[in-house]
């Protein structure tokens, strides 16, 4: 009960009130569970509007497990498990039918994901994408003005010879997220060309599933717990050396679990490679803004690995920005869930790229990088995408 967190918390500095910080939320959590407070709209707003960034977790002197704590509360509100005053129990955003069939038939579900891209590409091809943009709603406007082609995991081949079979040394597993196959495929292709490049082969089950993230921060974590069982199944492959994860925040939901094999993110994977195992790379003089995602900088605390790879590209011009700091608004599904907050979130964010006039931003997570891109002028890659051009 400190408030060391308070004014860390990027919701609570929109609104000023105490109920949408975390201590507030928390309070309100022990209120739930004690019975003294009942589960109605007011209340489960204020919850539900917390975009589990963790920045409260990362500077609490106490160690209070916050992002632990509102995972359970989202449960229980889902479940129905705290008394209400009426007879319809207020649900969290996520856990209403709508969404909860969005996430779990089309946003989690890497295929049925892909096939809408591919309709998405056909109706761009027929010129009339730009309906889809301007009618389709939230989902329309963060649409990119160019679809990335579809990646389709049985082009990479289940076992990928790598580049120079001479310098071969051993094979990772690939994992792409829901997104690998349409909105991230640039990234996925990049991934691929640099690990080749780097003398590993390069394994991208078709069997992989959602990461889970999304289930496990909306109210069902027992869907998630599944995920990634069947995850850990899939990746089990004795050879494999490591799992390599393209996504930040998919990166930080599968260490949930331990692996016999070891996952990392793809950054902190490259950075990590010795200096004497790369091929040359092609200078660039691009000015390159960085955003850190919040699973980058707090949940995998690899707040260098971006700028430590980038590096590696001569006359890059590196850019953090000083907003880093603060969540972007993205979160998930958040952003389509409370659109305004997120937009006011990614506010500050986009006035500083604007100041800095960058060539590109980078991101390591394609929802913030999506939901940054929909802002500005500016193209948003994910950072391999940079290496992957530097080697041609
Ligand atoms: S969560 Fe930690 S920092 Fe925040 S009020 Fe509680 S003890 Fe203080
Ligand atoms: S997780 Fe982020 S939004 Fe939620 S209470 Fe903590 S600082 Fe605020």
């Amino acid at each position: 009960m400190c408030g060391i967190c308070v004014p860390h918390c990027p919701t609570f500095a929109l609104t000023q009130n105490e109920a949408d910080g975390p201590r507030g939320r928390i309070s309100l959590a022990l209120g739930l569970s004690s019975g003294q407070l009942t589960a109605d709209t007011p209340i489960v707003d204020h919850l539900d509007h917390c975009l589990s960034c963790l920045a409260c977790e990362s500077v609490c002197p106490s160690q209070v497990q916050y992002g632990s704590l509102i995972d359970d509360v989202r449960d229980a509100l889902a479940t129905g498990a705290f008394a209400t005053t009426t007879d319809q129990p207020a649900l969290p955003a996520a856990a209403q039918r709508h969404w909860a069939f969005l996430r779990n038939h089309l946003f989690s579900q890497r295929q049925a994901f892909g096939h809408l891209w591919s309709i998405l590409s056909f109706l761009e091809y027929l010129r009339i994408g730009g309906f889809i943009r301007a009618r389709g709603g939230r989902f329309g406007r963060t649409l990119p003005p160019e679809l990335p082609d579809r990646f389709h995991p049985s082009q990479a081949k289940t076992r990928q010879p790598a580049a120079n079979r001479h310098t071969a040394r051993k094979k990772v597993g690939l994992f792409i997220g829901c997104t690998g196959e349409s909105l991230n495929s640039d990234a996925v292709r990049a991934s691929i060309r640099v690990l080749q490049a780097l003398g590993y082969a390069v394994e991208t089950p078709k069997a992989q599933v959602c990461c889970g993230a999304m289930h496990q921060h909306g109210g069902d974590s027992a869907r998630a717990v599944q995920l990634r069982a069947e995850n850990r199944q899939v990746f089990s492959d004795p050879e494999l050396a490591a799992i390599i994860v393209i996504g930040s925040a998919c990166t930080a939901e599968l260490l949930r679990e331990p692996h016999s094999i070891p996952v990392l993110e793809i950054t902190e994977f490259l950075a990590g490679i010795p200096e004497a195992d790369w091929p040359a790379l092609q200078p660039n003089t691009a000015r390159v803004a960085i955003h850190l995602p919040c699973s980058q900088t707090r949940v995998l605390k690899q707040p260098g690995s971006t700028e430590r790879l980038l590096r590696k590209i001569p006359a890059l011009t590196l850019l953090p920005l000083a907003t880093n700091d603060r969540c972007c608004g993205a979160a998930g599904l958040h952003v389509l869930m409370y659109p305004e907050q997120a937009d006011a979130l990614r506010r500050p964010k986009l006035t500083e790229i604007d100041t800095l006039e960058p060539d590109f931003v980078v991101s390591a997570n394609i929802g913030c990088a999506t939901h940054i891109a929909a802002g500005l002028g500016v193209p948003v890659r994910h950072p391999v995408e940079l290496v992957a051009w530097a080697l041609d």
